[in-house]
Parts: C-alpha cells; sequence; structure tokens
C-alpha cells in the first residue's frame, strides 16, 4: 500500500478512480537533420499544428456550460496564434536553413517571442507571454508525443473521480467548480494557497503538497483521500477500503446533521448575536451559498471574472455579474477589487525570475497602476450598488497614501456617473482588507479612513511570517495561533471598535472552527468563509460562552510558548 502525506484542505474522505493530469514542461531535444530528410522533418511539424489545432477546437467545442463567458474567445487566441508565421512558418524555414530538427527549430522562435512578451511595459500584454508558452508546449508534446491534457476540455471526463495534478493554478481550478469531482490530490501547494482555498469551495475531500502524487499513482487506479488527515492512498487491500467506505459513510451523516442548522441564528450561549457571511469566487456561487442561508456576503474575490480568457471583462459585463449576486441578497454583498497578481494570473501562468510576486505588483498596487483596468470596475460595483446592498472592499492597502490615491479615483468615478445620470449609492461604504502586517499594526490610522475592515488573514499570516503560501516547502510553518498573527488580529479588532466600525475576517481562519471560540473571545463578530464551512462554525458559535472566551482569550494574548497557546485553545474549545 501507497500512503503520501501532504496538507489536508478539503474535509472528507473520497474513494475513487485516480485521474492524473499531466502536465510540466517538455525537454526538448537538439539534433541535425540532413537534407534527405528535411522534408519529411517539415511534414512532422505541420502535423503536429494541425494536431493542436484539431485539440483547441476539441476544447472549444466541449468548454462547461458555467465555464466563465469568455473561454471560446480564450481558445480562439490560441487557435490563431497556430496561424502566427512566428509560430507556423518561420520554424520550417529554420528546419531548412539551419539543418535542425523540429522541436529545436520552434524551440528557437518562441524563446524569441517570449523575450519579447517579457519586455512588454503593459502588464497585461506581458502576461501573453504565457499563452505563447502554452501554445508551443502544445505543439512540442504532439512532436514528442506527450500525452497533453488541459483542465479546458476534460472536466466532463472528470465526474466521479479523484483529479491527481502536479500543480492546478486558480485558473485551472476555477473550471472545476460545479463539475462533480470526488477529491482533489496536488502535488504542490499550500493550504491557504487560492487552488487550496478553491478546492475547498468545491466541498469535497482535498490534499495539497503531496509531492509524488502524480509519479507514484497510476491513471484510473482506485485511490483514497482522506481529506482530514491529508493523505492519500493506493494499493489498498478489501479491508481498508471497506473501513474507509465506513468512514466516508459517517462522515457524510454527520454533515446531514448540520442541515438542521441552516435557519437557526448564530447567537452564542449567552445571548451574543454573530453574523456569518459567505465567501464567493463567482456569481453563481451564489446559489450553492445560499444554501447555508449566510447573512450576505463577507468576501466576493471579483478577479475570478478575469481570468481565463483574452480581454479582461467590459464594464457591463462585471455590472451584470456584480447585479447578479446583489439582487439575490437581501443582506450586504462585498465585493472586493481586484486581487490579480502573485498565484493568481489571469491565464494561470506561473512567472519565473528573480522577483517575488507576492510581495509585487498585486492587488490594490497593480489597479493604481493600471487605471484601465480599475476603473471600469470601480464603476461597475457603483452601478451595482443601485441595483442591491453593495459595499465595496480593497485588498492589500498597505499605506494611506495608497488609499487617497483610491479615494481620489473613486470620487472621480463618482463624479462621472453623476455627469452621465447613472445611478448609484453615493454612500456606498468601502472598506480595506487588513492584510498587509504594516496595516494591521496601523489599524487604527485606516479603521479611521474606512467604514470597515476585514481581516484577511491568508495574506496577513504568509506576509507576517514570511511563508509563501504556495510553497508547499514551508507549509509547516503555517500557524494561525503563532503570537504575532493573534497579536495583529487583536490589534485590527480593537482598532475597528475604538472607531466604531466594523470588523469583519474573511480569511480562512474565520472558517476554521478551531478558532471560532478564541476569535469570539477576542471581539470578532463578523466572519466570513467558505459556505462549506459556515455550519460547523456555527455550531461552535452556539455552543460559546463568550464572556469565558474572553477570559481564555485574555491569557491566549499573555502564552510564551506555542504549545502552551494550543493547549489553551483546545481547552477553550471543549468549554
Ligand atoms: C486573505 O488574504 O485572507 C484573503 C481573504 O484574501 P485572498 O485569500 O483572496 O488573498
Ligand atoms: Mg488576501
Amino acid at each position: 500500500m501507497l500512503v503520501l502525506h501532504g496538507a489536508g484542505v478539503g474535509k472528507g474522505i473520497a474513494i475513487g478512480k485516480a485521474f492524473v493530469l499531466s502536465g510540466g514542461t517538455v525537454t526538448v531535444p537538439e539534433y541535425s537533420i540532413p537534407e534527405s530528410g528535411q522534408k519529411q522533418e517539415v511534414e512532422r511539424f505541420r502535423n503536429a499544428l494541425d494536431e493542436a489545432r484539431g485539440q483547441l477546437e476539441d476544447i472549444a467545442a466541449n468548454i462547461p456550460k458555467d465555464a466563465p463567458t469568455e473561454s471560446a474567445s480564450f481558445i480562439e487566441a490560441y487557435l490563431l496564434m497556430l496561424k502566427d508565421p512566428l509560430i507556423a512558418d518561420q520554424p520550417i524555414d529554420t528546419i531548412r536553413t539551419r539543418k535542425v530538427n523540429a522541436e529545436w527549430a520552434l524551440q528557437i522562435h518562441s524563446a524569441g517571442l517570449i523575450k519579447a512578451f517579457d519586455a512588454m511595459e503593459d502588464e497585461y500584454l506581458r502576461s501573453k507571454r504565457t499563452d505563447v508558452e502554452h501554445i508551443v508546449n502544445r505543439i512540442q508534446s504532439n512532436l514528442l508525443n506527450i500525452r497533453h491534457e488541459t483542465l479546458g476540455h476534460i472536466t466532463s471526463h472528470m465526474e466521479g473521480k479523484v483529479v491527481i495534478a502536479h500543480d492546478l493554478s486558480p485558473a485551472d481550478a476555477v473550471l472545476l467548480k460545479n463539475h462533480s469531482v470526488a477529491a482533489f490530490a496536488i502535488d504542490l501547494g499550500g493550504p491557504i494557497s487560492h487552488t487550496a482555498i478553491l478546492a475547498r469551495s468545491l466541498n469535497i475531500p482535498a490534499v495539497v503538497g503531496l509531492h509524488g502524487a502524480t509519479r507514484y499513482i497510476a491513471h484510473k487506479e482506485t485511490v483514497v483521500v482522506d481529506g482530514k488527515r491529508g493523505v492519500l492512498m493506493a494499493g489498498t487491500d478489501k479491508l481498508t477500503l471497506e473501513a474507509f467506505e465506513e468512514r466516508r459513510r459517517y462522515v457524510e451523516a454527520k454533515q446531514l446533521e448540520l442541515q438542521a442548522l441552516v435557519h437557526k441564528p448564530a447567537v452564542t450561549k449567552d445571548g451574543v448575536a454573530v453574523t456569518l457571511q459567505a465567501n464567493i469566487e463567482l456569481p453563481e456561487d451564489i446559489g450553492s451559498a445560499a444554501k447555508v442561508n449566510p447573512q450576505g456576503v463577507g468576501l466576493y474575490r471579483t478577479e475570478y471574472l478575469f481570468m481565463n480568457r483574452p480581454q479582461p471583462p467590459r464594464e457591463t459585463e462585471q455590472y451584470t455579474a456584480y447585479c447578479r449576486v446583489a439582487k439575490r441578497m437581501k443582506n450586504p454583498v462585498t465585493i472586493r477589487t481586484l486581487d490579480l497578481g502573485a498565484d493568481k494570473q489571469v491565464d494561470g501562468g506561473r512567472r519565473e525570475g528573480p522577483t517575488n510576486p507576492a510581495l509585487g505588483l498585486r492587488a490594490v498596487r497593480l489597479c493604481l497602476k493600471e487605471p484601465a483596468l480599475f476603473t471600469p470596475q470601480l464603476r461597475a460595483i457603483f452601478r451595482a450598488s443601485a441595483q442591491g446592498p453593495v459595499k465595496m472592499m480593497i485588498p492589500m492597502v498597505s499605506n494611506l497614501d495608497e488609499l487617497s490615491q483610491v479615494m481620489d479615483l473613486i470620487e472621480e468615478v463618482k463624479s462621472e456617473l453623476r455627469r452621465e445620470g447613472k445611478q448609484f449609492n453615493e454612500n456606498l461604504p468601502i472598506g480595506g482588507m487588513i492584510e498587509v502586517p504594516a496595516a494591521a499594526v496601523c489599524a487604527d490610522l485606516f479603521a479611521s479612513r474606512l467604514d470597515f475592515l476585514s481581516i484577511g488573514t491568508n495574506d496577513l499570516i504568509q506576509y507576517t511570517l514570511a511563508i509563501d503560501r504556495v510553497d508547499d516547502e514551508v507549509n509547516y510553518l503555517y500557524d494561525p495561533l503563532h503570537p504575532s498573527i493573534l497579536r495583529l488580529v487583536k490589534t485590527t479588532i480593537d482598532a475597528g471598535k475604538h472607531a466604531k466600525i466594523p470588523v469583519t475576517m474573511c480569511g480562512e481562519m474565520a472558517g476554521d472552527p478551531r478558532f471560532t471560540k478564541l476569535l469570539l473571545g477576542f471581539g470578532l463578530r463578523i466572519f466570513s468563509m467558505d459556505p462549506a464551512a459556515l455550519l460547523e462554525v456555527k455550531k461552535k458559535i452556539l455552543d460559546t460562552n463568550v464572556g469565558i472566551a474572553e477570559k481564555f482569550a485574555a491569557k491566549a494574548l499573555d502564552c510564551k510558548g506555542s504549545q502552551e497557546l494550543r493547549d489553551l485553545v483546545t481547552a477553550l474549545d471543549q468549554t
């Protein structure tokens, strides 16, 4: 029996056939072709191009109905690239003139093309470099007879299967939403990477950071995924399988029991009312979120609307998407402005090179640098505010100048909308995410300028503890109970209280029932989380006495060692 350990990100147990996604880059060979073989080599190159065209047309014909509307044009852009002389013709000249094999000829030209994209000023155009890589990789795979699969065209074959991949970008993972995949197991990634967050929102067992999963697991082999323990197993005997099957039924029954809490108000034993909200990624998520009856949306990650497509969505498309969510909710919908960059690239590509993208041009920084990307979104959010209870939230603010620039842009947008006679809520609440340590330390300064604060523990932990959230090598350092995190969370909650503005938590910590009582003890009253976690957190709230939690929370801030702190939190959890 093979047992691989990683970080469990989606709870539950799944037993099913593995669907192993091949991936990674292709090693390109270089060899010379004698004059007599050139005709055949050119033919081989043309066949690989034809094959790529056929594969892409097949993808276009099988785009899932609920994939973002412009996914088809994304494929069309790939098809156009296949006709580009730099890709389709120049390698043929090189095969003839330099007498090299087709793979090497293509490699020479694609390297030049990638370099040209890398040198582009415009961030959005620069990000298109991965499109070139994708198309070149596909042709190379065809030349080398490597099975090449991308999620776009195979999601329909994954129903009921355990998807095993080396890595999945958030752009890939979002395509799996609403497909009945049984479980996820990924070689790379940390528990708060956006891919892990998406996997969790699928409400299926998922494990990341498994290292050798794609190497050791065979396609169609029966595997077991234990999302709670972060384990992937293969080659299990009949008895073990039966034992896991029994546990799977038990976990499912426990989940069903939670359904009884759907319409129960989230009030603690000593009468403190708590607001539970949902985190969503796509407008259609509002349907599944509604099943657990959240009191609004505390985080709508709008960046997913910008992924898997060649162009950013226009204002009208964004307006329609935001209205779709706003009109469904009686309670506030917090639309977060674009948080692209770092691991969330429009095309799912990864950046190479010495820069650290998580510390780079991301979220509000990218938006301020590219008003052409930001302004249509601001307009769309303001216009949607006339249709429902919308709030706006700015991600990754780190200093007040940045906030002033955003506010200036907002004023411009408002004047423009007034001139055009467009309706919007003049008093639309504007909040900021507290997810950079600098902002948490100075939470009082931000609180004095904003209508609400929302603690993004995922990034706050990444930046405070200096652990890249997508790097599985440092998963072991991920610790929401680190004294620095608890202090920053407390500072932010207190700053909100002092300024008399609401403080929400929308990072993964808010959806982890192990921390619910502690956070209530710190004074947190609004939690926003993946809807799949909401009922379990509600159960904890119903079981909390805030008076007792406050005493434990005060002690927690004085704890010196991690073990002492963990013991205290466990003791509080059991009160
Ligand atoms: C966070 O950082 O905690 C957060 C909620 O935002 P995201 O996970 O999208 O970065
Ligand atoms: Mg964040």
